[in-house]
């Protein structure tokens, strides 16, 4: 019945995770030198990663988080995204860092950062744990990278799948039947 039975295979344990992490977050501070960071999460799929990427990072820093959803046909803060924000902190003058969980088209992270940029940030760099590079539709590239992936729909360590999954301590892929909607559900729900 637990979520890690849905499980079809590990893509990248916790162990390497960690190692990663820790890895990523030493040249994330190296590159801030001895600047102060704002460092802007999108939400909810990167609050794991960067939990655990903030508490390797000895920088004085502020959290700043936002969420995003796809929204189309309506009017809209950036291309297809709806932008959600408490920027409480301003931004401008300031470092910052976005950090998302995976930059899969880039169409995501390039709205944000034209988004962030109207306030005038004195620098924006980019880390995302996930990259598939094989979907990429934009020009830009994200600044820091944890893995690459292949071109398939990857949960865990914050990632969802229909809002399950976040709390799998590894990134896998699902088995087949858990993509679709249960036989139940779909019988009681409409066609
Ligand atoms: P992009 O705008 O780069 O195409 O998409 C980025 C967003 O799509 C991510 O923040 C994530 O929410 C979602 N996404 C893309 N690929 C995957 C995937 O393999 N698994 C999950 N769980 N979400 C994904
Ligand atoms: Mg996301």
């Amino acid at each position: 019945m637990g979520t890690r039975d849905d499980v079809e295979r590990v893509l990248i344990s916790r162990e390497r995770l960690a190692e990663r992490v820790r890895g990523l977050a030493g040249e994330i501070a190296a590159a801030f030198g001895h600047d102060r960071v704002t460092v802007v999460p999108i939400l909810s799929g990167s609050m794991i990663f960067t939990a655990d990427l903030i508490r390797e990072m000895p920088l004085k820093m502020r959290i700043n988080i936002i969420s995003v959803s796809s929204y189309q046909g309506a009017t809209t803060v950036s291309g297809d995204l709806r932008i959600n924000h408490a920027l409480t902190d301003d931004l401008t003058g300031e470092p910052v860092l976005v950090v998302d969980d995976i930059f899969d088209t880039g169409k995501t992270l390039k709205g944000v950062l034209e988004y962030l940029g109207r306030f005038r940030p004195a620098v924006m760099r980019t880390a995302v744990l996930l990259q598939k590079k094989a979907r990429q539709q934009v020009a830009m590239e994200p600044d820091f990278v944890g893995f690459q992936v292949p071109d398939e729909f990857v949960v865990g360590y914050g990632l969802d799948y229909n809002g399950f999954y976040r709390n799998l301590p590894e990134i896998g892929v699902l088995r087949p039947e858990c993509y679709r909607p249960s036989p139940e559900k779909t019988a009681a729900g409409k066609a």
